[in-house]
């Protein structure tokens, strides 16, 4: 029989931990089964870049700040009507849009599941290995102000380019009259046709003026987020309320 003891040393060096603990138990499937040698390297190979994935899924759900609980399973698309569930499935197991740096627009009322939705999409797509972070829009720009202010501002955009997808959640409650929301622009500018964003929104593009500094920047920042753009509208009437209203009834 073949000492094998150098192994696991080998592997350590490797930096293959999974094949180093998978290996004595699949040379015993492979000699049960009567594996080939290919299918023994592959299966142990296969292994350990599956451990690598789950770990960095692992990793991408840690960081990525998502709200707790709202992925497709918590979500009832009954609940929506007009809702374009193909649409939605493509967005969320899709990752060519978010490869060719296209974004994701939803519109709605309060309370409609705007906010849910895009976590959910996030979610599935953490699971295909894209990194994301979800933000509220108010928490960027008081980010994106610092940075500025500390002459930084071109450093944590390029930071933020390790995230494929950034969600930026409400930008309707950013208000230009507090403070500077041009750095909000930049980054639509800096993210163009490069990586993706998925903005959500209870105000239409008419009342955006509020945002933006200029009405031509208001232009211009729209005008790169729809040039390659998917736009959900939600109209429905709060999810929150009628849960409320239906727990008031019982
Ligand atoms: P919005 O961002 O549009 O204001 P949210 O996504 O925060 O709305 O939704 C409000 C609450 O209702 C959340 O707790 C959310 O999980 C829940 N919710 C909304 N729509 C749905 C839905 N279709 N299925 C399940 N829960 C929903
Ligand atoms: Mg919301």
């Amino acid at each position: 029989m073949y000492d094998a003891s150098a192994l696991p040393i080998l592997l350590k060096e490797l930096r293959l931990p999974t094949m180093g603990h998978l290996w004595k138990s699949t040379v015993q499937d492979a000699e049960e089964k009567g594996w080939s040698y290919p299918k023994f390297l592959t299966t142990l190979c296969d292994y350990e870049v599956e451990s690598r994935n789950q770990k960095r899924i692992q990793t991408f759900l840690k960081k990525g700040n998502l709200p707790y609980g709202k992925t497709f399973s918590t979500f009832d698309f009954k609940e929506i009507d007009k809702l374009n569930k193909p649409k939605v499935d493509d967005l969320a197991h899709n990752t060519s849009w978010i490869t060719q740096g296209e974004n994701l627009l939803i519109f709605g009322p309060s309370g409609v599941g705007k906010t849910h939705l895009a976590a959910a999409i996030a979610h599935s797509l953490i699971e295909k290995g894209v990194k994301v972070l979800f933000t509220s829009a108010t928490s960027l720009v008081q980010k994106l102000q610092i940075a500025r202010k500390n002459l930084s501002l071109p450093m944590t955009l390029s930071k933020l380019d390790q995230y494929a997808l950034l969600i930026i959640d409400d930008i309707g409650y950013v208000r230009k009259d507090e403070g500077e929301t041009h750095v909000l622009f930049e980054l639509i500018a800096h993210r163009y046709e490069s990586a993706s964003l998925i903005v959500t929104s209870n105000q239409p593009f008419s009342e955006w003026d509020q945002i933006f500094a200029t009405n031509s920047m208001t232009v211009a920042a729209i005008d790169r987020l729809v040039h390659h753009a998917t736009i959900l509208e939600i109209h429905s009437e709060s999810y929150r309320t009628k849960q409320s209203l239906k727990n008031h009834l019982i």
